[in-house]
């Protein structure tokens, strides 16, 4: 599944097979946190790839290195080795600047906390960002009133967050992750907070938007309801990649099986 990139230009081989729409491929990232008394290696060598409009979920033991790696694939935080392309971009070859707007224009990310201020309006909340990276105020009001419509809360624009429910205000962080149109969004326990009947139509709203709009998504979690509606698992032990399940990947070994028993059957019958 996973095609290492060119080592000469030092780009990933986006036209091979199954890489051809990465829209995130990671080789052997390493972090290490230096805490001054002690270190820990949150990840050992991880390779990730993501394929545009895949909702991939990531999963594994609280510390096993989920928070670390959406952290540091997203550019939020540094890596000690290996390699990230989001995008066919070389992360490690952008400067601070450049990681800060690529992040702000090409990613979307939401949190188990929704990190909404109290004192703004649903819609108010949306357009903050859009405001602060210097969007108009008439152009970030449409554009955050159509991404409340895209989360099924434009009636609620007017509310502040302590009148919105838990599952409402997550939406409110959504529709603010999809503000810009986003190529990716990262999700970290996006509904760890909620009771399952909300967790599970917060799940249904990204699957939603996946399907409907073939947005990209990485969701760490730790909750199998979750994982179990994902394309594809990547699961994580101890700073490792330790395997794939899902839908999607049980889907690709079939095809493969698939196509071995009919290349035999051919060359049973061509005898
Ligand atoms: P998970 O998200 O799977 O629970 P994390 O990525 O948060 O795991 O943590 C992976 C490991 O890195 C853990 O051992 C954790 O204690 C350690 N760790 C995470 N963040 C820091 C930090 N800022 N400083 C030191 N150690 C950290």
């Amino acid at each position: 599944m996973f095609l290492r990139g060119s080592k000469d230009k030092g780009i990933p081989s986006f036209g091979d097979g199954a890489n051809t729409n990465a829209i995130i491929y990671a080789s052997q990232v390493v972090k290490t946190y230096d805490t001054g008394t002690s270190k820990v290696q949150a990840l050992k060598g991880v390779d990730f790839a993501v394929q545009r409009g895949e909702l991939v979920g990531v999963m594994g033991p609280s510390g096993c290195g989920k928070t670390t790696l959406l952290n540091c694939l997203s550019g939020l935080d540094g890596v000690d080795g290996g390699q990230i392309w989001l995008e066919g971009k070389d992360l490690a070859k952008m400067s601070d600047k450049e990681r800060t707007t690529y992040r702000a224009r090409r990613m979307g990310f939401i949190f188990q906390v929704y990190n909404l201020l109290p004192v703004l309006s649903a819609v108010e909340n949306v357009e903050l960002p859009l405001l602060v990276s210097g969007v108009g105020s008439k152009e970030a009001r449409t554009r955050s009133i159509a991404a409340l419509e895209r989360v099924g809360l434009d009636q609620w624009a007017k509310h502040r967050p302590a009148e919105l429910s838990g599952g409402q205000r997550q939406r409110v962080t959504i529709a603010r992750a999809l503000v810009n149109n986003p190529a990716l969004i990262w999700a970290d326990e996006p509904t760890g907070a909620l009771d399952s009947k909300t967790a599970n139509e917060i799940m249904g709203l990204l699957r939603e938007l996946n399907e409907r709009e073939g947005l990209t998504c990485v969701i760490v979690t730790h909750d199998p309801g979750i994982g179990d509606r994902c394309d594809r698992v990547v699961r994580m032990r101890d700073g490792s990649v330790v395997g794939e399940t899902g839908p999607r990947v049980i889907a690709e070994a079939e095809a493969i099986a698939a196509a071995a028993a009919a290349a035999q059957r051919e060359l049973v019958a061509s005898r």
